[in-house]
């Protein structure tokens, strides 16, 4: 095919020719030629409006001298434009007096005082000072329209920018416009607050200070703060400001990196940093006392060897198979790598797992070629989604999806087993039962006989073979839900893998850094660089001086070994087990069982409840290192507050453990162990430690062709070599549910549970079922049902939800609603449920 380039278009401004794409406007093209025009509701993530009229400039385009709005012009060839000529400068001073009519100047008292647009503005363009004198119009002030979000109409100058993005970017408009003239206001509608998963976006964007965040109100001046650009540890790795003062952080700002998050951030991550500051800290190293049982502090000397000393007798007495690690994937590449070097090539096992059972194969997502973001929404191409609801778990990644089914001609197929947040924009959404998923990732693509396959027609997964033929695919792959086996999704990646070669997949693990812990080697059989022990154990033998001999023990086998008596110590990085892994019971015995636990956290979780020593970690904000996203994405993460108490960095944590067991890591800081990654590590080689910190949208990870004469090197895993694992097929009985465990952005999670502003929108989690069954199962008032699996059963409020389909009943993971874990049995394809109406039994 060949790409016909369209000339680029010249014009003048200010005297000076330059160059801007085609269908470019005009702001944006002065912008990137180094000529600000000042502005207020131009935002350049969001569809012009022309609104506030500040960027007026003169414009020629042979008909004589004009005043035109710039964000509402495309660039035309020839177009002389003059920014500041008197016309400009007249309209610019008039614009912002009209604005200033009804603004209260309270510029003292206001947040937004020190970086406000319209304070800046008036300074550099306005008029010295105001003919009017009558009384401005006045609102309550300032009146909260969530449990987040404050609103002050006073200030507000209606230049749309909150109700575009409710709209546009967010897709739910609960901000707008009211009344009409002078009266207009901007409000939410009654009974309905701004009740977004991303309000707090309006707030970074509102020229003026009349949207305010509670969390930052009052905390700060700009002039107090010091800022930095650092990566949020989620799983899309968005590009954040921290913002701090006092050795606190008070606020996160979305930084607009084209690759990650274009600025946006979920309300969940961007108020996160309260857990930061949380009481419930850990500070100091702690040991449980033998006699009494309780905790006490003890000095890091103390605790760190005791905790060698139990790796050594474990190793020295049952060998290096009894001691495992679990967790890590919140921490950065370079904690990784340490523990990473510290378990398989000092201690010298390979127990050692990132994910936390709610994962999906590290072997093949290591295998599979990675996708982009930009892939998933490069025009014009098809995304298959496997995975559960993308606004409640990535919610970046949902809002970037958004905009490309909405203007860039992407078509979205469904496999999933309830109704999506984007499910209204999918092409097709294909309704795939508990334990479906190969199964129709089958029947899709080769031709099937009859009407239909476990309940969807045929004929729909014909069409979807067909558009998935015409357009470039891109399968985002994450667990449908935790009641259900990942050898379906992992089937169906393999399958669809080998039909569609050019396909790539985005793995959508929700824990931060699990897919960067998979590639420095976090999981059993693998070693940096998505490499297998196989392949590259010699490789890191001769760099380490030694690699373990046998593939370990993943999550969930670690805990059956561990309550069978086989691992006597076990380290939790960051992992809560009790509370975040899918077998609540096997997490229990586990933990018992084993002779000595030790946790390295940052927080009192349950799971810190139950160790022997407790190693106090810092956390974000506090380390500096590299983040890796769900693409293979790394950025700089930057430290802006020291830890709380004694808390120290991971990485510091498992040198000093080394060096106690008689080996050296050779990392004294975070570069060390990047450095010595890039250098061990084709995947990570071509990302040096400076490019990471001044490129705003960091490197994706890609091993580079050998060069001549390179040593032999290790070779990365190959989807050839996998075999795709048997998904069972449970026969649907009809009469029995089946159970979706899904996830809620607001759950009862350390995070969550630890910021008092996230916190308080916690709900109980309700079990949701399809509108006619839940009439069928004739629940009373109060909706209490008992839900019972072959592994337990517990009681639930129920509640009817069109989006689930019927048989189905959903419950959401990790909320005061019920722990759906109780009804999980590990091994299980599917987890089958009888409801009945509480007041029945
Ligand atoms: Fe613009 Fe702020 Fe008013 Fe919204 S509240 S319309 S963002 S000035």
């Amino acid at each position: 095919m060949t790409v016909v380039e369209s000339p680029a278009v010249r014009l003048t401004v200010d005297g000076r020719a330059i160059t801007a794409a085609p269908g470019q406007l005009l702001i944006a093209a002065c912008e990137q030629a180094g000529v600000y025009i000042p502005h207020f509701c131009y935002h350049p993530r969001m569809r012009s409006v022309g609104m506030c009229r500040m960027c007026l400039v003169e414009v020629d385009t042979g008909r004589g001298p004009a005043l035109q709005p710039s964000c509402m012009l495309p660039v035309s060839e020839g177009m002389v434009v003059e920014t500041a000529s008197d016309a400009a400068a007249r309209a610019q001073d008039g614009v912002l007096e009209f604005l200033l009519l009804n603004h209260p100047l309270d510029c003292p008292v206001c947040d937004k005082g020190g970086e406000c647009p319209l304070q800046d503005q008036t300074m550099a363009y306005g008029p010295g000072e105001s003919r009017f004198t009558e009384e401005k119009r006045h609102f309550a002030k300032p009146i909260p329209i969530s449990d987040l979000i404050l609103l002050d109409r006073e200030r507000c100058i209606l230049c749309d920018r909150c109700t575009r993005f409710a709209d546009e970017v967010a897709g739910e408009p609960l901000i707008g416009f009211q009344d009409r003239g002078s009266h207009t206001q901007v409000n939410t509608f009654p009974e309905a607050p701004f009740d977004s998963y991303f309000s707090g976006n309006t707030v970074q964007i509102c020229p003026v200070g009349a949207l305010t965040a509670r969390p930052y109100r009052f905390k700060a001046r700009p002039w107090d703060i010091s800022e930095t650009i650092s990566t949020y540890p989620n799983a899309m790795g968005d590009r954040v400001s921290v913002h701090a003062s006092r050795n606190q952080i008070l606020r996160l700002q979305g930084v607009d990196s084209e690759a990650v998050n274009h600025g946006w951030l979920s309300d969940r991550d961007r108020f996160s940093f309260e857990a930061v500051h949380s009481p419930n800290r850990l500070r100091e190293p702690m040991l449980r006392d033998e006699s009494s049982g309780e905790m006490q502090a003890v000095s890091w000397s103390s605790a760190l060897s005791l905790a060698a000393a139990a790796i050594r007798e474990a190793v020295d007495a049952h060998g290096a198979s009894s001691v495992a690690i679990l967790g890590g994937a919140g921490l950065c590449a370079e904690d990784q790598y340490a523990w990473v070097k510290l378990v398989k090539g000092i201690v010298g096992t390979d127990n050692v797992d990132a994910r936390m059972g709610d994962g999906l194969w590290a072997d093949l997502l290591c295998a599979l070629p990675r996708a982009s973001v930009a892939d998933a929404c490069h025009p014009g191409g098809a995304v298959l989604l496997i995975s559960g609801d993308l606004r409640e778990e990535f919610g970046t990644l949902y809002l970037r999806l958004r905009h490309a089914l909405l203007n860039d001609d992407v078509a979205l197929v469904e496999l999933t087993p309830l109704e999506t947040s984007l499910s209204s924009l999918a092409s097709v959404s294909l309704r795939a039962r508990p334990g479906d998923t190969a199964l129709l990732t089958e029947a899709m693509l080769s031709p099937q006989r009859g009407e239909s396959v476990a309940g969807v027609p045929t004929k729909a997964l014909a069409a979807v073979a067909s558009m998935l033929k015409r357009r470039p695919l891109t399968v985002l792959l994450g667990r449908t839900s935790l009641a259900e086996s990942p050898a379906a999704v992992e089937r169906a990646a393999i399958l669809l893998a080998r039909k569609f070669p050019q396909a790539r997949f985005l793995p959508l693990l929700r824990r931060g850094g699990t897919v960067g812990a998979l590639d420095v080697g976090m999981a059993p059989g693998l070693l940096p660089g998505r490499v297998t022990l196989a392949s590259a154990s010699d490789w890191y033998r001769s760099a380490w001086g030694a690699a373990p001999e046998a593939r370990g023990l993943g999550t969930e086998e670690v805990l059956q070994a561990a309550a069978a008596g086989k691992i006597k110590t076990l380290v939790l990085l960051g992992a809560d087990p009790v509370v975040d892994f899918p077998y609540s019971r096997l997490a229990s015995e586990g933990l018992s069982a084993v002779s000595t636990l030790i946790s390295v956290d940052l927080f009192n979780t349950a799971s810190v409840r139950r160790a022997d020593i407790v190693l106090p970690a810092a956390g974000f904000g506090e380390r500096e290192g590299t983040h890796v996203n769900v693409e293979g994405r790394a950025t700089a993460v930057t430290a802006q507050v020291t830890p709380p108490g004694v808390a120290r960095r991971d990485w510091q944590i498992a040198a000093e453990l080394a060096r106690l067991l008689g080996g050296d890591l050779g990392i004294s800081s975070p570069r060390d162990a990047w450095e010595e990654l890039a250098r061990l590590s084709p995947l990570h080689s071509g990302a040096s430690w400076e490019a990471l910190r001044t490129d705003l949208d960091g490197v994706l990870l890609q091993a580079p062709p050998p060069a001549d004469g390179e040593p032999l090197r290790p070779e990365a895993l190959r989807l050839a070599d996998l075999e795709p694992p048997e998904a069972a097929v449970v026969p649907f009985d009809g009469y029995s549910f089946r159970l979706v465990a899904d996830r809620t952005v607001y759950d009862g999670g350390t995070v969550v549970g630890n910021c008092p502003s996230l916190a308080a929108k916690a709900r109980p989690g309700r079990l949701r079922l399809n509108v006619a069954d839940y009439e069928r199962l004739g629940v009373g008032g109060d909706g209490a049902v008992v839900v019972t699996s072959s592994a337990g059963s517990l009681v639930a409020t129920a509640k009817p939800d069109d989006r689930v389909p019927p048989a189905v009943a959903a419950l959401a993971q990790n909320t005061a609603g019920g722990d759906p874990r109780l009804l999980l049995s590990p091994g299980d394809a599917v987890c089958e449920v009888r409801i009945e109406a509480a007041s029945l039994t």
